[in-house]
């Protein structure tokens, strides 16, 4: 394995096939993506470069996340075109969770590369996390345990009905 890191071939062998096996497997965003029923989806857009989801495990009331469709682990995988893509709709995210929630402050940001990074899925996504008055630290809302106000369902059923403001 280490050999594969010297020589370029044969470490884009071993990227693919590890790909393959993640997506055999089934990476949960790309099953997301891929409208498998047998999947819990909290979509909320979705065009053929990109989708705004509530994230399940959230962080705070509201967090969303901000997803290519293809699967790439990095930001430099993605084309001009998906970096574009993905980043205006972060932008309208931000602007969708200021009307919907009027947050005080937002946390955005990525974990890239796995759990070294604090990435529990290696499909790309931009957290997009609204903060509130009431709210911890960042540094504490993440190393600790959540506190939700409100079932994430219900969230998602009040964000549905603004969602047409996530088409720009
Ligand atoms: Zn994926």
């Amino acid at each position: 394995m280490f050999r594969s890191f010297l020589f370029p071939n044969s470490r884009m062998k071993y990227v693919k096939k590890n790909r393959n096996k993640v997506e055999k497997k089934g990476c949960v965003f790309c099953r997301i993506a891929n409208e498998d029923p047998d999947i819990e989806k909290k979509v909320l857009y979705k065009d053929d470069k990109v989708m705004v989801m509530m994230n399940i495990y959230p962080y705070n009331v509201g967090h969303l996340q901000v997803v290519p469709v293809r699967h790439v682990v990095w930001l430099d995988e993605l084309t001009k075109d998906e970096r574009d893509a993905l980043f205006e709709m972060v932008n309208r995210t931000v602007k969708f969770l200021k009307k919907v929630e009027k947050p005080v402050a937002m946390n955005i940001g990525m974990n890239i590369g796995g759990e070294t990074a604090g990435a529990s899925i290696m499909h790309l996504h931009v957290h997009v996390v609204p903060r509130y008055k009431s709210d911890f630290g960042f540094m504490e809302i993440t190393a600790s345990t959540r506190v939700l106000v409100e079932p994430i369902e219900e969230t998602y059923q009040r964000f549905l009905k603004h969602a047409d403001m996530l088409k720009g």
